[in-house]
């Protein structure tokens, strides 16, 4: 497929049957399981940092998918790569391998694992399609790193870590996981930060400590400095493993390839699990292992049928290669902290957490609830969301300009202003 086909919108994409948006969401309503409630847009199309829903309306997409599309809407790149592989060779299954799942695995070893430095010997990589497999398979290494002796897991407060059993059972959040009890047991839960608790409930009987550098749903929250350097040193204390999971903050989102890179220069896990922004908008999941925790799931002990399939890998590969070729680390950690200082002045903005590309837009209690601000966002043009009521989450393609993160600016003084004192 040439590139320039995909800015031509294809009939069908621009509401077969001339929809609106209201009646796709009534046939939404009656086709699809209530588990998001029913959304208001319908989109139809993307194009770099723009959507279209299906009454024509552009907005300029700052959440990207939950930092999913981090090139943006039908990058080239990726079209490219995507439509190369689909018509070469689609899918394989794993009794078969790929160039280029064996390529994409080489890649994140050294992207996840620089300190190894050109030769990543110890390092492993699960190809999965979405990040609650990713720790999902992560939990079942700690397992069989721990065994019965060591059966303990820990994981903090305010985690999330997806929605499949045992990723839930990492998920703090009572009303996600409490309605599906019993999950899989011996996770407890720490406060965020809080070292001596860490230390009295770490001993020889914890398998492993799971992680978010940046804790995404929780509103964009980053471990407070020290902190994860603590986790590392009482983990390795007590021989258990550090898993992070850079679902959401991996992957350039935070201006280096992985947050912790950026917030624990020094600490090196046994553990990460990365999707989200991993395809650019395919899904395809990661964990990346070393050490022991490398070589402990064997034959027949995990698997996938999609998994590391060719076409996700692909797009994987094409993501990288674009994320180093535009150089967008260095924009992503520029333009970031500009934006963050910009929107740090704005009246009715309490505090902005995050780094680079992943932003938590605290608000104080007169501007509440962000679900509201997120919605006078939409009419002024702009998609994001609310991932607390105190919150607003700015999450844009790592491509977009310091003209479209103004104007996200400014649009969001004159929403705030419109609703201070109200
Ligand atoms: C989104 C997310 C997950 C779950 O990923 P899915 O692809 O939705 O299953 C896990 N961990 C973190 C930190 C996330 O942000």
């Amino acid at each position: 497929m040439s590139a320039s086909a995909a800015t031509t919108p294809a009939a069908h994409a621009l509401g077969e049957g001339g929809g609106s948006n209201q009646a796709w969401s009534a046939r939404y309503a009656q086709a699809v399981m209530n588990t998001f409630g029913v959304p208001e847009r319908v989109l139809v199309r993307g194009q770099g940092t723009s959507v279209w829903d299906a009454d024509g309306t552009r907005y300029t997409d700052m959440l990207a998918g939950i930092a999913v599309n981090c090139l943006g809407h039908a990058h080239p790149a990726v079209l490219q790569a995507v439509s190369d592989q689909l018509s070469t060779l689609g899918h394989v299954s794993n009794f078969f391998t790929t160039p280029a799942q064996v390529r994409l695995a080489e890649e994140l070893c050294s992207l996840v694992f620089p300190q190894e430095g050109q030769e990543v010997h110890d390092v492993r990589v699960f190809l999965s399609n979405s990040g609650t497999e990713a720790n999902e398979a992560a939990l079942k290494i700690a397992r069989r790193y721990g065994g019965p002796a060591r059966s303990r897991v820990l994981a903090l407060e305010d985690a999330f870590h997806g929605r499949t059993m045992g990723a839930l059972a990492l998920t703090h959040k009572a009303a996600y996981r409490e309605p599906f009890e019993p999950l899989p047991g011996g996770v407890e839960f720490l406060p965020v930060g809080d070292v001596a608790a860490l230390q009295q409930a770490m001993g020889p009987d914890v398998a492993a400590v799971f992680v978010e550098p940046v804790q995404g749903e929780a509103g964009v929250r980053e471990l407070p400095s020290g902190y994860l350097e603590a986790v590392r040193s009482l983990t390795t204390q007590a021989g258990a493993l550090l898993v992070l999971d850079e679902v959401q903050s991996g992957m350039g989102r935070t201006g280096a390839w992985m947050a912790h890179h950026l917030v624990a220069p020094g600490v090196v896990p046994d553990v990460v699990t990365l999707a989200k922004g991993l395809g650019g908008g395919i899904p395809v999941g990661a964990v990346v292992a070393r050490g022991e925790a490398a070589s402990l799931l064997g034959p027949g002990q995990h698997g996938t049928t999609f998994g590391g399939n060719p076409v996700a890998c692909a797009a994987a590969l094409a993501v990288i290669a674009t994320i180093r070729e535009e150089r967008l680390l260095e924009h992503v950690s520029a333009l970031g902290a500009q934006w963050a200082a910009q929107l740090a002045t704005v009246p009715g903005v309490s505090e902005v957490r995050g780094r680079g590309l992943l932003l938590g837009v605290g608000l104080v209690d007169d501007c509440a609830p962000a679900s509201e601000v997120a919605e006078a966002l939409a009419r002024e043009g702009f998609i994001v969301n609310a991932p607390r009521p105190d919150t607003i989450r700015l999450a844009p393609p790592l491509i977009v300009s310091q003209e479209e993160t103004n104007a996200l600016t400014t649009a969001l003084a004159r929403v705030l202003a419109s609703r201070e004192g109200d």
